[in-house]
């Protein structure tokens, strides 16, 4: 059995602010590279963490996955020898990178976020500033719905997640109770939390991961239903002018654009697709 840590940053324990989790090269002058240095510290000992709680609990490989910003955070000296260490970006499955390789049976979520506009959760968002929300028929979701999709393509289940109590809730409610949550911090607003000592949260990610790979046989994956509606709304009607471009789409409300998906990859490829038409700053 082996297992696919998807790694984002802002749910790290320790971290409140977007300056402690952007990297020198997208950072404004005024950031103190300090204050990111620590927190990629401890998003790389949280990590390093699931990795022996899974070992512990029977995985037989563990495949890391770098999944914040520019996708090169975490210091790989410092992960456990038996980890691979997947980093940079534009990766065909991005935040799911290695989901697809022969054995997965098992994705964990660390340092995860609550999905975009979450009252009181640590900076909560969606893969980008302007996406306000994503919904599969009607279901609202965020980063977290969208890669416990493409692991249900491959027929592996999330079978644990680390961050706020906010992001915890969120991810149960979409793929169900069994998944173990482990709480690094009370989310108390969108740049303010009450954490655990940092160790504390090293130890109980440990626990945690070896007790998760004990259920995971009794997590069923999560699977979207072929066909399925996915609805993206936009921050801006620019954005969803862009968005309407492409193959497919339609415009279906001032800042909502909808699709049909044929599955999880193919509902990735057009968010993504639309995401990159947004983001290009010349359109034509
Ligand atoms: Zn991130």
């Amino acid at each position: 059995m082996k297992v696919l840590i998807s790694a984002d940053m802002e749910g790290t324990c320790g971290v409140v602010d977007w300056v402690q989790v952007t990297p020198p090269w997208d950072a404004p002058a005024s950031a103190a590279p300090s204050e990111y240095e620590t927190a990629r510290r401890q998003m790389t000992a949280e990590v390093a963490a699931a990795v022996r709680g899974a070992l512990a609990g029977g995985a037989s490989g563990v495949t890391v996955n770098e999944a914040h910003d520019g996708m090169k955070n975490l210091i790989g000296a410092l992960l456990p020898r038996e980890a691979r260490l997947i980093t940079g970006h534009h990766k065909p499955l991005s935040m799911m990178q290695g989901i697809d390789e022969p054995g997965m049976a098992a994705a964990i979520f660390t340092g995860y976020h609550g999905k975009a506009t979450t009252p009181q959760s640590v900076l909560a968002h969606s893969f980008t500033g302007f996406v306000q929300d994503i919904r599969f028929d009607g279901l609202s979701t965020g980063e977290y719905g969208v890669n416990a999709a493409i692991a249900g393509h491959f027929d592996v289940p999330v079978v644990m997640v680390t961050g706020g109590d906010i992001c915890i809730a969120q991810v149960k409610a979409f793929c169900g109770d069994a998944v173990v949550g482990v709480e690094v911090k009370k989310e108390l607003g969108t740049k303010a939390a009450s954490h655990l000592h940092p160790e504390l949260a090293v130890e109980l990610i440990e626990s945690g991961a070896r007790e998760a790979l004990q259920l995971a046989r009794e997590i069923p994956p999560w699977k979207l239903r072929p066909g399925a509606r996915v609805e993206l709304d936009l921050a801006h009607q620019e954005q969803a002018d862009l968005a309407a471009l492409a193959l497919g789409v339609e415009r279906t409300g001032n800042l909502t654009v909808a699709f049909d998906a044929d599955d999880a990859l193919h509902m990735m490829h057009m968010l993504r697709s639309m995401f990159n038409a947004i983001m290009t700053k010349f359109a034509v």
